[in-house]
């Protein structure tokens, strides 16, 4: 997108995110659920949310659906509106690790290039991509919200895994087997990396 604002003179925060995560006594990233549509990303996602806002750590979870009721209310799914939509996610996921806070986000972002556009926003190690590695099948049969069944009659176009394309992570920061594992484990999985990285401490 064009930049609009090439006049405008970046502010210096007198409070910098390294006091930040001093006073909140762990380190702020992103946590990037990424898979198909039905895949476990919320579920495992607020799951994540849940253990840390427990253990005392500042979190917010940007959720797909929820983003697209106000910030993205008007994009719709073609790659183009996907690609924006990412877009302003992951620099709202940017603002909020300067303000200290653990970021976890669940969208399908179906194409490497948008996921490496986002992580590119970030400094090396502040943006962990996590795919929920769940097969068509799965998911298919999960349909919690009946969209499969409806992608599939025909009534919703553009459905990733159906009628548009999903790209697997090659070499993601962490792979959850949503398919087969519990919740509960893959929740284990994703507090060992951050206590691997520093990120938190007990
Ligand atoms: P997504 O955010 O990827 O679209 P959701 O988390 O909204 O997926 O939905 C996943 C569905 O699968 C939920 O209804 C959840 O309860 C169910 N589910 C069953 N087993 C698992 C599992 N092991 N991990 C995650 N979700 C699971």
């Amino acid at each position: 997108m064009a930049d609009k604002s090439s006049n405008v003179v970046w502010h210096t925060a007198t409070v910098s995110r390294a006091d930040r995560e001093e006073r909140n006594k762990h380190r702020s990233l992103v946590l990037w659920f990424t898979g198909l549509s039905a895949s476990g990303k919320s579920t495992l996602a607020h799951a994540v949310e849940d253990t840390l806002h427990g253990m005392g750590c500042n979190t917010y979870v940007l959720d797909g659906d929820n983003v697209r009721h106000g910030l993205c209310s008007d994009l719709g799914f073609s790659l183009e509106d996907r690609e924006e939509n990412l877009r302003r996610v992951g620099e709202t996921a940017k603002l909020m690790v300067e303000a200290g806070v653990l970021v976890l986000t669940a969208f399908i972002s179906p194409l490497r290039k948008d996921r490496e556009r986002v992580r590119s926003l970030f400094p090396h190690g502040d943006f962990l991509e996590i795919f929920c590695d769940a097969s068509l099948d799965v998911c298919e049969s999960r349909d919690p919200k009946g969209l499969y069944k409806r992608a599939r009659a025909g009534e919703i176009g553009e459905f990733t895994g159906i009628s548009s394309p999903y790209e697997s992570p090659i070499n993601p920061e962490l792979r959850c087997d949503t398919g087969c594992d519990s919740v509960e484990a893959n929740v284990e999985k994703v507090l060992a990396v951050l206590r691997e990285r520093g990120i938190i401490q007990n």
